[in-house]
């Protein structure tokens, strides 16, 4: 996930109410954990086929994570590190609710006419949506079957598990760029910026629509000759890019990373004003 402030978007400001609740009992009226049913080869292979996925909470969202009223499912599991992450707890795939695909399309059909009146649909995100790519492929793909608007929120990292089928079934991307200089990427996320850069220019020679967002984090991300390379990424992707939102830092995760004994390293740091994040000559 982006993990700024979404509600603080500097392009297009737009506020939207978040409903979110934990993932149990998410399709099932029962609120069983879909493992509960499965021995654990058949647990196994579930999650190796993508009939079930670890899903650590959902959200009802409108005007963030994507146009309209959505559905936004965040997965568990993440190959990044970031130093701002507010979901600590998603990284790991340690919390959570195995769900069946299928109790998450029946509720998803459920809201199919508010995602239709509101131009809104379904948003994966995370965690990293990509990590379980079984799962999130088939989920995918049945809602866009079923008509509905679909949506990843990524940071592009394992952007080269999907295939160009898979693409087919998403409507729109909101692609992380979590900074522009690699040594600055490396120290946010712990990883490399490549895979970003690789998987945006897919995106654009395929045509996708695409989101970018850039967390602004005084004193780690702000750096003029950051943010100006930000903007030349972004420069590479013109006319697929429809928005860039720039989100401001919070710190509202620090507590969740205590909870878990993790070293929160941005203790200190204050949120950056929204003149800052509006103001950037090159638009961002
Ligand atoms: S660590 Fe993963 S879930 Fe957290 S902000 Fe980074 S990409 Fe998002």
């Amino acid at each position: 996930m982006a993990d700024g402030i979404n509600s603080s978007v500097t392009v297009h400001p737009e506020l939207g109410p978040r409903i979110r609740g934990v993932a149990a009992g998410l399709g099932d009226a029962t609120g069983t954990d879909a493992a509960e049913d499965l021995s654990r080869p058949e647990l196994f292979e579930a999650r190796r086929t993508g009939d079930v996925g670890l899903v650590h909470s959902w959200e009802l969202v409108t005007a963030v994570d994507g146009p309209g009223t959505r559905m936004t499912l965040f997965m568990s599991g993440c190959p990044l590190r970031c130093q701002y992450c507010h979901n600590p707890d998603t990284m790991g795939m340690k919390e959570g609710t195995v769900e069946k695909v299928e109790d998450i399309v029946a509720k998803l059909k459920r809201y199919a006419r508010i995602f239709k009146v509101s131009g809104g649909g379904l948003t994966i995100s995370g965690g990293e949506p990509l990590f379980q790519i079984a799962f999130t492929r088939r989920v995918l793909k049945a809602a866009h079957d079923a008509g509905i608007h679909t949506c990843i929120d990524t940071s592009g990292f394992l952007g080269a598990r999907l295939s160009d089928e898979d693409l087919d079934s998403i409507d729109l991307v909101l692609l992380d760029v979590k900074s522009g200089l690699p040594e600055t990427y490396h120290e946010v996320t712990g990883q490399i910026l490549a895979p970003t850069i690789e998987f945006g220019d897919r995106l654009h020679a395929l045509g996708k629509k695409v989101w970018v967002r850039f967390v602004l984090v005084p004193g780690l991300t702000d750096a003029p000759d950051n943010i100006e390379a930000v903007a030349d990424i972004v420069s590479r992707w013109k006319g697929t890019v429809e928005r860039v939102e720039v989100l401001p830092f919070h710190n509202m995760g620090a507590d969740k990373w205590k909870h878990l004994g993790l070293k929160y390293t941005l203790e200190n740091v204050r949120p950056p004003n929204t003149r800052i994040c509006s103001g950037h000559p090159r638009g961002l």
